[in-house]
């Protein structure tokens, strides 16, 4: 139904082409759908998904709060209405500046993996609660994160128990498996870990309370991923199983938030034969909204707004003049032959981590419009 609200709009105002349409209903609907599905845990938006005020606005307005990477986040968060206990400051990659930023605007709950980043902690938001981050592999996730985050899960209650020590609240463990995880078994192996560092914490007189399960629940694309009472199932019962006590339990889902709510109408530039593979160049690509097409990691639905019949394979790339901006060449798509330029086609599904990821002005294009729709009109300040 967020499609059909999208489309009515897009034929009303005609919009300009690329542009991102957001049915803001749909992410309040999203966010009740995560809270019933996770009666006692708190959701932290994670605001780089989709930062538009109004989007914002509808997950707050649902009984979300926000999990923020910068101090710009922050007052986006707080500009559409958020208490600064509705927020928790989960990159642990931060400037003492942005430390001392965030605990001036009231921000009590931080993430942190690494002993240089608690040692500003201490010094910057003296008294915060901290989370330590902790490793946790997730091959199946489309975008994983590598090596780049959390601690070995064998220094986590070493951080714990130094953040005891500088007079830090050491809440509890937080890991994440991956965006777009598709496997809900993902989560097991982080709640495992968790429960061994909250009784190793225990043994040493640290006593631990909060389990962070991170985001990183798929979306449909064109390949089935589980609904989100599946995930949750699953999640509940690994927690279930390793927790005799249940922790206070935070989760941080961005894609399922806001994915679903998005439309990405595009244009055909041009449609040409290249060593026998037909090539079709949209008005959007890698650098102004499809970041996520990087390694082909997230293929999108497409639907031909134009034409129909007969379908053949093609090869999708973007505008610019760059050869890395090449959307699909391995993943199959089929588009109908009569395609020609100036057809338009909707890109679904496309809520979550494009407009944000799209580039200031590469090759002059600039970022990726995005109108915001409330009650299928469009919002306040969009
Ligand atoms: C990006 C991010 C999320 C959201 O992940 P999704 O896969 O979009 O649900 C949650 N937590 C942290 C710390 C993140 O960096």
């Amino acid at each position: 139904m967020s499609v059909e609200r999208i489309r009515r709009f897009l034929s009303e105002a005609g919009p300009g082409t690329p542009c991102l349409v957001v049915d803001t209903d749909t992410v309040a609907e999203r966010v009740r759908e995560l809270v019933r599905e996770f009666p006692h845990a708190r959701l932290r938006y994670a605001v780089k998904a989709n930062p538009e005020p109004a989007v914002l606005r509808a997950v707050l307005g649902a009984g979300g709060g926000c999990d923020v990477a910068s101090p710009a986040e922050i007052e986006a968060c707080l500009a559409a209405g958020a208490e600064p206990a509705a927020l928790s400051y989960g990159n642990t990659i931060k400037k003492p500046a942005d430390i001392a930023f965030a605990w001036a605007r009231g921000v009590r709950d931080f993430t942190t993996d690494a002993p240089g980043d608690l040692a500003a902690l201490a010094e910057h938001a003296p008294g915060a609660s901290v989370s330590v981050r902790i490793l946790v592999d997730g091959p199946a996730s489309a975008t994983p994160f590598g090596q780049k985050f959390g601690c070995e899960p064998d220094q986590a209650a070493d951080l714990l128990a130094e953040a005891d020590r500088l007079g830090l609240d050491p809440a509890g463990i937080a890991f994440h498996v991956g965006s777009q995880q598709p496997d809900p078994a993902a989560w097991e192996a982080g709640v495992a870990a968790a429960a061994k560092i909250f009784a190793d914490c225990a043994a040493r007189g640290v006593r631990l309370r909060r389990l962070n399960i991170g985001g990183g629940f798929g979306i449909t694309y064109r390949d089935a991923v589980p609904s989100l009472a599946g995930y949750a199932r699953a999640i509940r019962s690994a927690v279930a199983a390793y927790f005799p006590d249940e922790p206070e339990v935070l989760f941080e889902p961005g894609r399922a938030v806001v994915a679903e709510a998005g439309l990405i109408r595009t244009e055909v530039v041009l449609v040409a034969t290249r060593f026998g593979r037909r090539w079709v160049y949209l008005d959007v690509g890698r650098y102004n909204g499809l970041a996520e097409t990087e390694n082909e990691a997230i293929p999108y639905r497409l639907e031909p707004v134009d034409r129909g019949g007969e379908r053949g394979p093609v090869v999708l790339a973007g505008p610019t003049c760059d050869g890395d901006d090449v959307l699909y060449q391995r993943t199959p798509y089929e588009l109908p032959l009569s395609l020609r330029a100036g057809d338009r086609i909707d890109i679904l599904d496309a809520g979550a981590y494009t407009a944000s990821y799209s580039s200031v002005a590469f090759n002059g294009i600039p970022p990726l419009r995005t109108y915001c729709l409330e009650g299928g009109t469009l919002a306040d300040g969009a």
